[in-house]
This record gives structure tokens, C-alpha cells and sequence, in this order.
């Protein structure tokens, strides 16, 4: 085994080398501007856009025109956010979202408050479900759109996107999902799920970091976000900016390898995670989230009494997870994630996360579950001392 292991991966994944063999010519010798299709280094990249470009609408049953390429899942939540809000500003000024969303879609909701938008943030049950009446009741004439997350990144539960989608088309309004922790891991069908627009990243599914996607409905019904970076008018003019060629072409390799190894790795995943689950319930653990509709390689849980961040630095040198989110591990607040599920703050500062992933073995799980095991051996030694 290689120490340490990462075990995370829901704050990002490593690049598959296959996908870093498909980008390297890109870097170098096809380095053209796939805008700039007057000789070959254009048009080459712009070939190669336009392959990988439809690669990622194909696994998400979109159009090739329906995918506008970001920066990456925050990006695409702000461009879904504020630029749908701005475009359709005569339809109303409503948004609804939901309490336990990514920060990347919470801070653009209040910042649409602070431009005058109204805002409704719609509770969820102890596995971290919206409640499909509430969101029903919050629906009003001037509700413009929805955004609920497909999954979510710290407890892994996965919502019915596809009700919140036909519900919110008989009410004549937009439904924006984050699927930044679903694309590359479950299915994901726009047509099916009634997604008009829905945010993703490369660097969640095994490709590089600074490249993602929103998919932008092209029919029934249309929808076009006001840009929110103006310029080249690139990307039919919804996001300006010279494509990042290396970047999209490997996004498009990881999404093929992602759709293609999907029911092996969420077999492999299961077996592992219920594994770790029953191991760590035996010693006293408590799986936070949804028992059964969650991500397979998620594990939230936590072990009463015992600090979350205490058994992190415990294994730290040779196991990688993560305290509640990644992007919250820096403040001392509990993770707004569990509280909203209507767990205790003592109880939520105690959670810790871990995230299987592509290149993990059955030995790392084995030793993940010995590791975890002893420092709870230890630190209960320790209180009783
Ligand atoms: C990682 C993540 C993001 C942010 O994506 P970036 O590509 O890093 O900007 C947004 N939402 C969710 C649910 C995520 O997991």
C-alpha cells in the first residue's frame, strides 16, 4: 500500500492517467484556439472540442449545443443562478432553493437577496429530502426558478430529481440541479429528469480541475441565462472566454470513462461501503444521511463523544478523509449540512466523511476500518483514563 491513502473524493478526484495521455498533445503541439479555424492548430482544437463536447452531452442525453463549458461547478452555478434570474427578471424575482445546497449555490442566493431577489430556502427531513408539498406551497406566480442538487457532497444523499423536475414544469418554472457529485456516478438524464439546467465538473469524475459544464435546455422549454462574463461571445454567447481546450478534452475522456466503468465501480463501491458501515455501527457509529438513496461511495457518520477532527489527526499520516465538508473545514461552525438534518451541534462537530474512489483496493478499505477502529479504541481509552 502507498501512504497516505486518499480517501476524499468528493472534494476531488485524482486525474486518470488515461485522461492526462488524451490532454497532453493539447498542451503542446495542438495548442490552437478553437476559435481561430482560419489554418490547422484551430481547427484541430476545434475538432477536438467538438468530439469532446459531444461525449459529455451523449452521457448526459443532451445536444452537443447544449453544453456550455465553465470553469467548473461553481461557475456554472453562478452563471444558472444569476443569469437566469437576470434574463427572466420579467417573469418574476423568486428563487427557491434548499438549506443544505454547496456553498457555491447558498452564497449566490444571497447575493441575488442582496439585488433585490426573493429567496425561499426549503427545509429538509432527517436523510436531508426536501418535502415535495413544501416545495409545491413555495411555488408562486412570480417563482422564476428551482435549484436543488442532485446529490449532495457531505452525506450523499440523492434526491428525486426527476419529480422536482416534472413539478416544476407544470408550474411553468426553470429547475436548475448541481450535479457536480452525480455526473460521472449515477445516471443522469436531462430529458427524463426535466432538467433545464444543470452544473458539473470534470475534477469530481477522475478529469482535471478548472473545466465544467452547464447544460442549458435548447427546447421545451428554451432556456437562455443572461452571461454573466462577457467578451469573444464564445459558447453561443453565454460565456465568453478562449475555450480550454486541454481541459474540455479531457473532460470529455473522463465522462466516457466515467459512464463506462459506472455499474462495475458502484458495485465494487457498495460492497465496500456497506462493509465499512456494519464495521464502524459494531463500534458504536451512526451513518448520517439517507440509509439506502445515497451515493455509494459516500460515508458520513459519526461516533458519539468522539471529536471527528481527533480521529482525522489520529490516522492523518496514513489515511486522507475529511471533517463534514472540505470547504468548511477551515471555520470552526458545524457543517450547516447535518444541522439542517436536525442533528445536535455537539453531535455534528463529530462527523467525519469518506469518500471511496477509483483507485482505492480492498486492502486500503481493510486497513481504513482497522485504522478507524483502533483510534476509537484509543481516544475512548483516553476519556476513561
Ligand atoms: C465540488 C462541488 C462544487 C464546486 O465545483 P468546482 O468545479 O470545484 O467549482 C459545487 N457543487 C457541488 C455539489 C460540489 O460537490
Amino acid at each position: 500500500m502507498n501512504f497516505p491513502i486518499y480517501l476524499d473524493h468528493h472534494a476531488t478526484t485524482p486525474l486518470d492517467q488515461r485522461v492526462l495521455d488524451e490532454m497532453m498533445p493539447y498542451f503542446t503541439m495542438k495548442f490552437g484556439n478553437a476559435s481561430s479555424t482560419d489554418h490547422s492548430f484551430g481547427n484541430d482544437a476545434a475538432i477536438a472540442v467538438k468530439s469532446a463536447r459531444e461525449k459529455i452531452s451523449k452521457s448526459i442525453n443532451a445536444k452537443h449545443d447544449e453544453i456550455i463549458f465553465t470553469s467548473g461547478a461553481t461557475e456554472s452555478n453562478n452563471l444558472a443562478l444569476i443569469g437566469t434570474m437576470q434574463k427572466y427578471v420579467d417573469r418574476g424575482n423568486h428563487l427557491i432553493t434548499c438549506v443544505t445546497e454547496h456553498q457555491a449555490i447558498l452564497d449566490v442566493a444571497k447575493y441575488l437577496e442582496t439585488i433585490g431577489k426573493n429567496v425561499t430556502y426549503l427545509h429538509v427531513n432527517k436523510y436531508g429530502e426536501i418535502n415535495l408539498k413544501e416545495l409545491l406551497d413555495a411555488i408562486t406566480d412570480k417563482t422564476v426558478m428551482i435549484s436543488i442538487m442532485t446529490a449532495n457532497n457531505e452525506i450523499g444523499t440523492i434526491v428525486d430529481v426527476e419529480k422536482i423536475g416534472k413539478i416544476a414544469h407544470e408550474k411553468n418554472v426553470i429547475f436548475h440541479t448541481d450535479a457536480a457529485q452525480a455526473v460521472g456516478h449515477i445516471p443522469m438524464d436531462v430529458q427524463k429528469m426535466n432538467i433545464d439546467l444543470m452544473s458539473f465538473s470534470a475534477h469530481k469524475m477522475y478529469g482535471p480541475k478548472g473545466i465544467g459544464a452547464l447544460y442549458v435546455r435548447g427546447i421545451k422549454p428554451r432556456v437562455k441565462p443572461d452571461p454573466i462574463l462577457r467578451g469573444g461571445r464564445q459558447e453561443r454567447n453565454i460565456r465568453s472566454g478562449t475555450l480550454n481546450v486541454p481541459g474540455i478534452v479531457g473532460f470529455g475522456k473522463a465522462i466516457e470513462i466515467a459512464i463506462g466503468e459506472m455499474d462495475a465501480e458502484n458495485i465494487r463501491f457498495k460492497k465496500w461501503s456497506e462493509k465499512i458501515i456494519k464495521s464502524f455501527q459494531e463500534i458504536g457509529g451512526k451513518l448520517n444521511g439517507h440509509p439506502t438513496s445515497r451515493l455509494v461511495h459516500n460515508i458520513n457518520v459519526f461516533f458519539p463523544k468522539i471529536d471527528g477532527k481527533a480521529i482525522i489527526n489520529d490516522i492523518n499520516n496514513e489515511i486522507s478523509i475529511s471533517a463534514g465538508s472540505a470547504c468548511t473545514t477551515e471555520s470552526v461552525e458545524a457543517s450547516h449540512v447535518l444541522l439542517a438534518l436536525g442533528m445536535m451541534e455537539e453531535d455534528a462537530h463529530l462527523a467525519i466523511r469518506i469518500g471511496i474512489g477509483r483507485f482505492n483496493t480492498k486492502e486500503e478499505i481493510d486497513y481504513l476500518i482497522e485504522c478507524i477502529s483502533n483510534s476509537i479504541k484509543n481516544l475512548l481509552k483516553i476519556q476513561t483514563d
